[in-house]
């Protein structure tokens, strides 16, 4: 676990107890911190009442306090605890902030920061897996694996690879990474923000944290992503600045787990951070290769008669499912769930791939519609029917895609239990032998 003596004596409350939530609370008792927490659920204050004072943040008088530490989900934006916040007198931070405080008491070490609105965790794991792969002593955090706090301190020399999403990134104030990446900005979480505007703003912010001699850098050539890297340029204030949007390198057929365009934008990008490290291309050409990829993002689940199932459930919106459709020649996309907007123009580009759709969930007639006229589409309503149809119509050599471009709580509790039924459902399929059986009948 990481402490720090910064954190002693001082006096914070905890909004939230779920894993990182926890992480704060252990962190900050351990360092010799006076704390009052809360948690909606009544289970999780009893397990924590050794160490703070139970009471609702929201009924407390925190004035003097030193922060209020409240968890990414907490929607700030409309939730009461920002106006106590403010008439209290105390800043609302997160833990990636008590990181960031904590950092001077740390081995002397590194920290990469990644944020965007696609590919976060990809890249992050991607970049860990480059230093792992180096002899590098490092761990992921953030939005990604064990809540930071929680990590083990890494010897003189490691580097912190953090995922951050844009809510982490608003409860931050002080995280200065030696090499902050950017990869893209599209439209998503728009009920957590004003405008498209605020929410990039969100994102940028992590650029006006760093210091002088660290590096910047920027991955794709879209509006607000290049908007930041100029604005940050404009300011002078960080010379160090790389565009990687338009850069190549050659070898993707040979990385497995790291196919279509984003993901070839995603290890460009991952390449730049590295050599920011001092990382060779002797090192890091060998761990394109190696990587395992993380499950429901392009994860290849089966192969069975010729035809390859490919797990993409994370897609939770167009931008997202867009460069998936890229990914293979030909197609058979399963799509659908709980929509987060009424157009697909980012899958268009690649629909060329698309053998057929088959869509699914809440956002089914309006994607059968939208698509109707462009390319095959069969309306299945459930995951179950859009395989077993997928696998029915597929020929060797095609793929089975489930990149959903759509959020899962329509039918499912999140995107990993979305990810595991099409698992479930493509081994019956292929149990039962029932792929392939539309050209056995000649149908197709
Ligand atoms: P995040 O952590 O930002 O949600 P993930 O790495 O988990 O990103 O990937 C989420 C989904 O976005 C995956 O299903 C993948 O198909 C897609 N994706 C990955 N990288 C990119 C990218 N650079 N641009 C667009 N979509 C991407």
């Amino acid at each position: 676990m990481i402490v720090s003596p910064a954190f002693a004596g001082k006096r914070y409350a905890i909004l939230g107890l779920a894993r990182s939530g926890m992480a704060v609370l252990e962190s900050l008792h351990a360092s010799g911190a006076e704390l009052l927490a809360w948690d909606n659920r009544e289970e999780l204050r009893a397990s924590v009442a050794d160490k703070a004072r139970i009471a609702d943040p929201l009924e407390s008088d925190l004035t003097g306090y030193d922060a209020i530490v409240v968890s990414p989900g907490v929607p700030i934006n409309s939730h009461p605890i920002a106006q106590k916040a403010k008439a209290d007198g105390v800043p609302i931070i997160g833990d990636i902030e008590l990181f960031a405080q904590a950092r001077a008491s740390l081995p002397l070490h590194r920290v990469v920061g990644i944020t965007g609105t696609n590919g976060k965790s990809t890249t992050t794991a991607l970049v860990n897996h480059i230093l792992e792969s180096a002899g590098v002593p490092s761990v992921m955090g953030g939005n990604i694996g064990l809540p930071i706090l929680f990590q083990e301190p890494l010897p003189a020399g490691g580097v912190y690879v953090l995922e951050l999403s844009s809510y982490q990134i608003d409860l931050t104030a002080s995280l200065d990474c030696d090499v902050a990446l950017l990869l893209n900005i599209s439209p998503d979480h728009l009920d957590r923000y004003d405008s498209f505007d605020s929410y990039a703003a969100s994102k940028a912010r992590l650029f006006d944290m760093m210091g002088y001699d660290h590096c910047a850098i920027f991955a794709s050539d879209d509006d607000k992503t290049q908007l930041a890297l100029h604005g940050l340029r404009d300011l002078g204030r960080v010379p160090n600045i790389v565009d990687t949007s338009s850069r190549q390198i050659a070898g993707q057929p040979d990385w497995p787990s790291l196919q279509g365009p984003h993901n070839l934008q995603n290890a460009i990008a991952a390449v730049a951070a590295v050599e920011a490290l001092g990382i060779t291309e002797a090192q890091w050409r060998p761990a394109l290769a190696s990587f395992a990829g993380l499950p429901h993002r392009m994860e290849r689940i089966a192969e069975s008669s010729g035809i390859l199932f490919v797990n993409d459930s994370k897609a939770t919106n167009p931008a997202s499912t867009g460069p998936a459709l890229g990914a293979y020649p030909k197609i058979h996309w399963i799509l659908g769930g709980l929509p987060k907007s009424d157009n697909l123009t980012e899958c268009e580009p690649f629909y060329e791939n698309v053998v057929c759709a088959y869509t699914i969930g809440e956002a089914g007639p309006l994607f059968s519609k939208l698509l109707a006229g462009q390319v095959p589409v069969e309306s299945c309503e459930m995951m179950l029917t859009a395989v077993q149809r997928a696998a029915a119509n597929a020929r060797p050599g095609e793929v089975i895609l489930l990149s959903p471009a759509c959020a899962s709580f329509d039918q499912f509790r999140d995107f990993e239990a979305r990810g595991n039924c099409f698992r479930c459902a493509v081994n019956s399929v292929i149990e039962n032998k029932l792929v392939g059986t539309a050209q056995e009948e000649g149908k197709r």
